[in-house]
């Protein structure tokens, strides 16, 4: 027998909807692109545009489905694209203005995004591009109207005066199917091209539930939060959604991603959470130490993307009194799956023992499920030390990616996330590594995330990289490649001897190699791969024995 309750499609419009009807006085505060001036607007505001920005997009003849492309910072305008491309039933593209132009051009093709809306910060890459772009219909500036702009492509049109001119703030949102895409983002393709994941409405809003919990990311109507992780990067985690529903207020922080652009705007908009990578937030750190500045509102900061150093947790607790919490995702699972919150029966543990539960990645939150297999795709034990290859399923975790017919999971229905990791009995997961990046060291594996832990730990290194280098006799050893704080010095025998008693002595790297900086992809990521490339041989080349 089915139940005999309404059904209400799961749709995105809903929630600014809900947003605009009940915090509709609620700011929404944006640094604009040109010369970092603030913008206030409100959730009331934002909705309004969104519609106007749907009504005419619908008049323009796009039909559901069709995608809508976005080069932006995370902004007003960009927010109220989310909700006006989604909420009319077409499919907001983000794309990474950090990718080469012809990876972006490839995925617009990929794409066929039919507008390309853009932040005047990107008009030389648009430029650039436009004769390669014949999917795309018209070319829109995201901001007022702009002679220069309007002077370097022909037909460009600006998003202020269109939204005056042809949009209606009377639009009513459609119905349709839950399941209907509504926003595309590209893996990062540091290996190959990017594949795109096409998230629907019922999976993105399942998401923003899911893991706001209050074991997970914990948000509320009271809160002011930050997220500097790019909207171009999976859906900013989420928080746009989140944000929503909460009715928060949002501090959009535009191109400035700096740790002086970011503590400023931190205490002048009293921000209680924050989300972003951990460069990001070595950034903001190094700035405070800097300066000596003090952040009072923040409470929290939420990082992910990479492994967050044990030491970048105790550096948030111990001098800003800010609660680092660790996430894991990935472009497939919208992003995030585990959320780090200790449980009741931690609360007696000592200082010593809860940073080190912290450092864990996390808990999955309810919708999805993890396990660890071996290279059989047989189940491992969830005991806290044996490592496996890490597999997800849920809600919000890609079936298929964009344009392709086959299943991207395993035969049984699982994702299998190219990661690495334990899992304890009580769910704490700990990513050992990518499984392209561990080191196979004479059969035995060495995890290249705990050795840039340690490295971190140092107080002359800002950032470490381990990559497995080949070796005549092990097949593969580990080598860290180093970036020191600036007017700090430490030498490779103090560095190499800082590892020991904190690993076994056959997992110290063979080298340590110090370099001006470390090469970062367009999320923030260590390009490891080119590391592998600049520094892979370095053992074979000096006779390593
Ligand atoms: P992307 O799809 O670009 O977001 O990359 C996803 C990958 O980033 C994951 O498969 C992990 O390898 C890595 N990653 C994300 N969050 C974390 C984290 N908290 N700790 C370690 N690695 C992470």
């Amino acid at each position: 027998m089915l139940g005999a309750m309404m059904h209400r499609p799961l749709l995105l419009s809903s929630l600014i909807d809900h947003a605009a009807r009940r915090h509709g006085e609620t700011e929404i505060v944006s640094v604009e692109t040109v010369g970092a001036q603030i913008d206030r607007s409100s959730w009331r505001a934002v909705a309004a545009d969104a519609k106007r920005l749907a009504s005419l997009l619908e008049r323009r003849g796009l039909t559901r489905g069709d995608r809508v492309a976005t080069l932006a910072w995370n902004n007003r305008r960009h927010l109220e694209l989310y909700y006006g491309v989604a909420g009319a039933g077409f499919v907001c593209h983000t794309i990474n203005p950090r990718l080469t132009p012809e990876h972006i051009a490839y995925i617009v093709k990929d794409a066929q995004d039919k507008i390309l809306f853009f932040d005047r910060t990107f008009l030389p890459i648009v430029a650039g591009l436009v004769g390669d772009l014949p999917s795309v219909q018209a070319f829109v500036l995201m901001g007022p109207r702009d002679e220069e702009a309007a002077a370097a492509i022909s037909g460009l049109q600006f998003y202020d005066e269109i939204l005056a001119n042809e949009g209606d703030a009377g639009y009513l949102w459609p119905d349709f199917d839950e399941n209907s895409a509504s926003s595309l983002c590209y893996t990062s393709g540091t290996t190959g091209m990017p594949k795109g994941v096409l998230y629907s409405h019922r999976s993105t809003i399942l998401h923003a539930l899911g893991v706001n919990q209050p074991d997970g990311l914990g948000l509320r109507a009271a809160d002011v939060v930050m997220p500097v992780v790019p909207m171009f990067h999976v859906n900013a985690w989420g928080v746009p959604y989140i944000g929503a529903i909460i009715g928060c207020k949002l501090v959009m922080p535009g191109p400035n991603l700096d740790g002086a652009s970011l503590a400023k705007l931190i205490a002048a908009e009293n921000v209680t959470v924050a989300f972003g990578v951990p460069t990001i937030w070595m950034g903001l750190l190094g700035e405070l130490d800097k300066t000596g500045a003090k952040l009072p509102s923040l409470e929290r900061t939420v990082v992910g993307g990479s492994a967050a150093p044990p030491s970048m947790i105790a550096a948030f607790r111990d001098k800003h009194d800010v609660e680092l919490v660790h996430a894991w995702g990935m472009t497939e699972t919208s992003p995030i799956a585990t959320v780090n919150q200790l449980l009741g029966k931690h609360a007696a543990l000592g200082a010593e023992e809860k940073a080190q539960l912290r450092a864990a990645q996390g808990r999955p939150v309810f919708g999805v499920e993890l396990r660890i297999v071996d290279d059989e795709g047989e189940p491992l034990p969830e005991d806290g030390a044996t490592q496996g290859k890490l597999q997800i399923r849920g809600h919000w975790i890609v079936a298929r990616y964009f344009g392709q017919e086959t299943e991207a999971s395993t035969g049984d229905g699982w994702f299998d996330t190219g990661d690495v990791s334990t899992i304890d009995p009580d769910g704490f997961m700990v990513i050992r590594d990518r499984a392209k990046d561990i080191v196979k060291s004479g059969g035995e594996w060495i995890s290249t995330v705990e050795l840039e832990n340690i490295a971190m730990s140092h107080p002359a290194v800002a950032s470490a990289a381990a990559i497995a280098a080949r070796h005549p006799k092990w097949d593969e050893r580990p080598v860290v490649i180093v970036q020191k704080r600036p007017g700090k010095e430490v030498s490779e025998e103090e560095l190499i001897a800082w590892y020991d008693g904190k690993v076994a002595k056959w997992q110290k790297p063979d080298r340590a190699i110090f370099v001006e900086a470390l090469p970062l992809g367009g999320t923030g990521k260590v390009l490891k791969n080119r590391l592998r490339e600049d520094f892979g041989d370095v053992l074979i080349r000096e006779g390593g024995a």
